[in-house]
């Protein structure tokens, strides 16, 4: 992943400036930064040739002070520990912004899931859990869906984590709806996108979403939902850019039908005949009011960060500007919602599916949107008080929240 090399020196300088603000001591910064526990396994797998394959797998438990560990689980090809350091330590923060009970975790496998046999990924994803299952738990650290993985990829988790622990559905969020999922856990990210997205453009800058033009970097769980939902919003969604190509169409591209052209194209907008193609290393750079990257780390850097026109930026993906590109961001006066907040609507529903799985208890679609938006709201209000309080950026705002909360959680339970 670009720049996924130097992502948790990115995420530390980040959270210096918070620490700054907040007066926190070099002993307190140290302890917050160090995470919990990091863990680093090898699985080797009869791949479907019948030749052994060793994978390498990680989970950074990053830190557990005001709950269980929670984070997602991300297959990719070039994911190293830096990385998976990194957003653990953004879970962290960003379940302490929208105020629920968890800790921040992250972890994956070293995998190019687009080149296995879903029995092959069953295989690597069952070895996985179980040489991680005795540091797991509904009580300890709660797995959910992340880049590359999904309900099916939960759903073997939960299974593997059944065999030695027995049946414990709030094991692992982001489940099928027929295992113990949520209504509305699927879209829930991208839900939230879309609302910071409306919030931010209506309240804080004033102006009008009807019409407003929004490109994407991503088309899958987080850009496609997003797209959906502002699409239905009134938004224009006038370019598209995925790992398979893009598209554009300056009058909006029609959601609903990119959508099932991705469905029916191994998920790729490439070949939409709604619009005109373009290379999609080229995103960053086409005319719109709202850019969101909801893909990869690390893509809006020094050399990409200088092309964007967008008035807003709204990051769906997990740290994809890098501290050169968010300084240029702040100079050029773009307002940009940092992920620990944009992108948070996944983890609140994670949360809400926790919930029911404790209680056996299940909420209907409505009702779980309605609170997702009700937690959304009040901490977009929360991050713009420390905004205006301490006239920094909303990535900073956000993290003096986090930081605060965290660090008088741990103060109570004492260091
Ligand atoms: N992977 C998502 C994130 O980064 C969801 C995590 C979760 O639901 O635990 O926020």
């Amino acid at each position: 992943m670009t720049g996924a090399m130097n992502l948790f020196d990115s995420v530390s300088r980040q959270f210096d400036e918070a620490a700054d603000i907040l007066g926190l001591s070099q002993d307190i910064r140290e302890l917050l930064k160090i995470p919990y526990r990091e863990i680093t396994v090898a699985m080797p797998i009869r791949m479907d040739d019948g030749t052994l394959k060793v994978f390498k797998g990680y989970r950074v438990q990053h830190n557990g002070v005001r709950g269980p560990q929670k984070g997602g689980l991300r297959f990719h090809p070039d994911l190293d520990l830096d990385e998976v350091r990194a957003l653990a330590s953004l879970m962290t923060w960003k379940t302490a912004v929208v105020n629920i009970p968890f800790g921040g975790a992250k972890g994956g496998i070293q995998c190019d899931p687009a080149k296995m046999s879903q029995h092959e990924l069953e295989m690597l994803t069952r070895r996985y859990i179980s040489k991680l299952s005795m540091v797991l738990g509904p009580t300890r650290d709660v797995p959910a869906p992340d880049l590359n993985t999904n309900a099916q990829t939960m759903a073997w988790v939960l299974d593997e984590y059944g065999r030695k622990n027995g049946y414990q559905p709030a094991c692992v969020t982001g489940k099928p709806i027929e295992l113990g999922g949520s209504q509305g856990r699927e879209a829930a990210t991208g839900k939230g996108v879309a609302l910071c997205t409306r919030e931010a453009w209506t309240k804080v800058l004033g102006k009008e979403l009807k019409g407003a033009r929004v490109a994407l970097q991503g088309f899958g769980n987080v850009g496609g939902f997003a797209a959906t939902f502002l699409g239905e919003m009134g938004a224009r969604v006038v370019a598209v850019a995925d790992r398979g190509g893009a598209v554009r169409r300056t009058e909006g591209l029609e959601v609903t039908a990119l959508s099932d052209h991705a469905r029916r194209h191994q998920g790729t907008v490439a070949g939409f005949p709604g619009g005109e193609a373009f290379d999609p290393a080229e995103i960053w750079a086409q005319p719109c009011d709202i850019l969101i990257p909801a893909a990869l780390s690390g893509v809006l850097t020094q050399a990409t960060a200088p092309a964007v026109t967008a008035r807003l930026i709204v990051e769906g993906a997990s740290a994809p500007t890098t501290p050169e590109a968010d300084r240029i961001f702040r100079d050029k006066g773009i307002l940009l919602l940092p992920d620990i907040l944009a992108n948070a609507g996944g983890v609140i529903v994670s949360y809400f599916e926790w919930v029911q799985n404790l209680q056996q208890l299940f909420w209907t679609e409505a009702e779980v949107f309605e609170k997702e938006e009700k937690i959304l709201l009040q901490s977009f209000q929360d991050v713009q008080e420390r905004v205006r309080q301490h006239g920094c950026t909303w990535r900073v705002g956000a993290l003096v929240l986090a930081l605060g909360r965290v660090t008088k959680a741990n103060s109570l339970r004492g260091w």
